[in-house]
């Protein structure tokens, strides 16, 4: 291949598939952007590494925009964890389609979700894709799925910042900002820092920190136990200057539900009122931007 591609392929000589491949692009981009055009707010929710909550996060940021009377999507961007149909309750269901694209699936409280998980023959499949692959299956996901009209489309996306995780960020035309969540302990938040770094490197707006797992909330007394430490995750917002959106608590009785796919937002805890007050802050950030 030339080593600077002009796009004239004619005057270079290179094979049409090269430039079927370029137009295909140009089209996808474009369907792409009248798609997003059509969504007042897109979040993308980070992390610097996994198993800090940032799916569990995603869903409960869904859930409680959407009891505040927001249009919510949730686009499931975890490719080789698809965990967001088992958090949302919705994962024994099959995607319909018709001329206009795929359908997403429907919460039962209204909120449109896409996931590659809908597409496996069952939850224990695995995806077994390189990045290239997975990065057209989120494309995909962006230009085929008939979003409509929404307030707000939250992608989980992978951790750390390999090549799906910069396909989805700079596949997302007009993005708001993301949401990077950590947990207290210091390798979190260092990789956390790391997240800063990456939307600095792509342009990206930081929304704010969320510090998840930000103590452990005692079944029998109530009383919080700070198993991770506490505060790194704020330390870290001032000392990197970005918001800090605020702490959510483990709690048990979120985790079951969320097992059984019922955000925790939903139930009467500390995680719920938190999130809401986390929710508060964010419309606000994204409807000043
Ligand atoms: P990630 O998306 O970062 O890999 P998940 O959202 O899948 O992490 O969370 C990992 C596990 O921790 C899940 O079982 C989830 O239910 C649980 N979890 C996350 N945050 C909390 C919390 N604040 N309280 C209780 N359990 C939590």
């Amino acid at each position: 291949m030339a080593e600077e591609c002009s796009g004239n392929c004619d005057s270079c000589g290179e094979s049409s598939a090269c430039s079927d491949t370029k137009k295909m692009m140009e089209q996808q981009n474009r369907v792409i952007r009248e798609k997003m055009d059509k969504i007042k707010h897109k979040i993308a929710i980070v992390s610097g590494k996994g198993g800090v909550g940032k799916s569990t996060v995603t869903v409960n940021l869904a859930a409680t925009l959407n009891q505040m009377g927001y249009s919510v999507g949730v686009l499931d961007g975890d490719i080789h964890g698809p965990n967001i149909p088992q958090m949302l309750g919705v994962h024994d269901v099959q995607p319909t389609g018709d001329e206009n694209g795929i359908m997403p699936i429907v919460t039962q409280q209204g909120i449109k979700t896409m996931s590659i998980g809908y597409f496996l023959p069952d939850q224990d499949s695995p995806i077994i894709w390189r990045g290239p692959k997975a990065s057209g299956a989120i494309k995909q996901f962006l230009s085929d799925v008939s979003w409509g009209e929404l307030d707000f489309l939250l992608i989980d996306t992978p951790p750390g910042s390999g090549d799906i995780q910069l396909t989805t960020l700079q596949s997302i035309p007009d993005i708001d900002g993301m949401v990077i969540v950590t947990t207290p302990e210091e390798v979190s938040v260092m990789d956390a820092r790391k997240s800063v770094g990456t939307a600095k490197v792509l342009e990206i707006p930081i929304i704010g920190l969320v510090e998840n797992m930000s103590g452990f909330v005692c079944p029998h007394c109530d009383e919080v136990v700070d198993v991770f430490g506490k505060g790194g995750g704020e330390k870290a917002a001032k000392a990197l200057s970005v918001n800090f959106l605020g702490p959510i608590p483990l709690d048990v009785r979120a985790r079951e539900a969320s097992d059984k796919g019922i955000p925790m937002v939903t139930l009467d805890c500390k995680a719920s009122e938190e999130f809401k007050k986390i929710v508060d802050k964010i419309v606000k950030i994204v409807k000043k931007q």
